[in-house]
């Protein structure tokens, strides 16, 4: 048992994840790395703990339900209880970098297991984690889960002619998605409003990371901040919304 904080990230080993990892470490919280791959993301523990913060790699690939509750178990066993659940794990699908590249994700001309893969990690992954997570999650005084969106989610931006998503940037894979995500994030909420734990989502912006080949002009820990932001709400904090730096992004 230990007094301080204990946030999971999944897909912490690089990117984003890594970011927010690092920054609630920062707050002084204990934080479990998850990584699909053991060595990946053992190394980014280390680097984490060289840096003298609290930091344990946990194996956790969000398709692989064995991995899953494997990391469910850990978690238990070592700390008894979870207080924040970032779910960043996600894929594009794509090298959805221009719209030159973007047309593997044009609708009409979608490959199907594409969909489905992209599907799999951004949605049902976040199932699978959040309800394995749960109970630990329970037992927090202030228990909190981020779901790690995006303004390619909102069906209010990606539905104006004139706006970029609509006119530049064909996604029928990784957008449905993340408006997947944001309608479970609201479900999530609801449920659990009653037993004050926040849920939320967030657009981290577009950032600089290996998923959109280092084409994004936010820095990690810009787009990190606004996910430990809604990670670390107090308990009068909102649930059930979705948010970017700026404020609440329109659904
Ligand atoms: P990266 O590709 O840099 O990092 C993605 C992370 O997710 C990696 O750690 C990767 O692990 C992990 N991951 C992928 N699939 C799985 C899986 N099945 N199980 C566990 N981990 C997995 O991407 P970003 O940091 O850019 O993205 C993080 C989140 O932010 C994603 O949800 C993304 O959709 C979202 N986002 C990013 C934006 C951006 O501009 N960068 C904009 C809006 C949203 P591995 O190293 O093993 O591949």
């Amino acid at each position: 048992p230990t007094h301080r904080k204990v946030a999971l990230v999944t897909g912490a080993n690089k990117g984003i994840g890594r970011g927010v990892a690092e920054q609630l470490a920062a707050l002084g919280m204990t934080v479990l790395i998850g990584a699909r791959d053991p060595g990946r993301g053992e190394e980014a523990a280390a680097e984490l703990r060289a840096a003298g913060f609290g930091a344990y790699a946990v194996v956790l690939d969000v398709t692989d339900q064995a991995t899953v509750r494997a990391a469910a178990n850990r978690i238990d066993e070592r700390f008894g209880r979870l207080d924040i659940l970032v779910n960043n794990a996600g894929i594009t699908g794509s090298g959805q970098v221009s719209p030159e590249d973007a047309h593997d994700q044009v609708p009409s001309s979608v490959d199907l297991d594409m969909v489905r893969a992209v599907f799999e990690t951004n949605v049902f992954g976040v199932i699978a984690v959040t309800n394995a997570m749960l109970p630990l999650l329970r037992r927090s005084a202030a228990p909190r889960i981020v779901n790690v969106s995006s303004h390619a989610a909102s069906l209010a931006l990606t539905s104006d002619p004139d706006g970029p998503f609509a006119a530049l940037l064909p996604s029928a894979a990784y957008s449905p998605s993340k408006s997947a995500l944001t309608a479970l994030t609201v479900q999530y909420a609801n449920e659990l409003r009653k037993d004050g734990v926040l849920v939320n989502a967030v657009a981290p912006g577009f950032v600089d990371t290996d998923s959109n080949n280092h084409t994004g002009f936010r820095t990690v820990a810009q787009g990190a901040a606004v996910v430990v932001r809604l990670a670390s709400l107090g308990s009068d904090g909102p649930t059930a919304g979705f948010f970017d730096e700026e404020g609440s992004v329109p659904w």
